[in-house]
């Protein structure tokens, strides 16, 4: 029980700021989202990732294709709208490509965070995929207007800003396809004790 406790909060997510994240000088602005809510940076990186490098990310999970397609399809009728195809695998080798021409148009930034809840902490501050969805207050619902309609009309993935894992277990395998082990830095933070110290006995002189 104690040991699944400590994992707990060494919980770890996959977070990328997009191409289009950098280019609207918005590096700051995302990060101190992440920052200020506790969680700790353990390794980052910028650098321009090839179309194969983003294809296999894409594709880790191998339900990634189906799931998508009918997700996509599943928001379309939501809205009363016709989706682009009723095949969901059609519908993600569009979104693929899109994806790769995207993802591989200039720097990225890649990064681990660290802390509880880390998977699903980012996922809420970062906000629903599609910007147009996504609540105010998320740093997609604050900073970004694409949605899926204009997105799949020109042909190109939605510009959401940011990449954050969807689960414990996606984070664990995109953790390990974008970085090396020794890129990833193990230490202390001061604020782990206020966050996670049970009996607060280290304040008062
Ligand atoms: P995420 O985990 O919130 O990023 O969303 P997904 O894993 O479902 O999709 C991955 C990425 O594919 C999204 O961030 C979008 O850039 C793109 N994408 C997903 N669904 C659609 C869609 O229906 N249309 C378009 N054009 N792009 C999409
Ligand atoms: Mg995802």
């Amino acid at each position: 029980m104690i040991e699944e406790k400590r994992q707990f909060k060494k919980e770890r997510t996959f977070v990328m700021i997009k191409p289009d994240g950098i280019q609207r000088s918005l590096v700051g602005e995302i990060i101190k989202r992440y920052e200020r809510m506790g969680l700790k940076m353990i390794a980052m990186k910028m650098l321009v990732p090839t179309k194969e490098h983003i294809e296999q990310h894409y594709t880790l999970d191998s339900e990634w294709r189906r799931v998508t397609g009918e997700k996509t399809i599943k928001e379309y009728k939501d809205k009363g709208l016709q989706p682009p195809s009723e095949d969901p695998l059609e519908i993600t080798a569009t979104i693929l490509k899109g994806l790769k021409k995207y993802m591989a148009s200039g720097p990225v930034i890649a990064m681990i965070f660290e802390g509880a809840h880390a998977v699903q902490i980012v996922r809420k501050v970062t906000g629903g995929t599609e910007p147009l969805t996504s609540d105010v207050g998320t740093i997609r619902g604050d900073y970004v207007l694409d949605s899926y309609q204009l997105s799949d009309n020109d042909g190109r993935a939605v510009r959401n800003l940011i990449h954050a894992s969807g689960s414990p277990e996606e984070a664990e395998m995109e953790i390990k396809h974008w970085f090396k082990k020794e890129e990833i830095i193990n230490y202390r933070l001061v604020q782990e004790q206020i966050l996670y110290d049970v009996n607060l006995d280290g304040i008062l002189e």
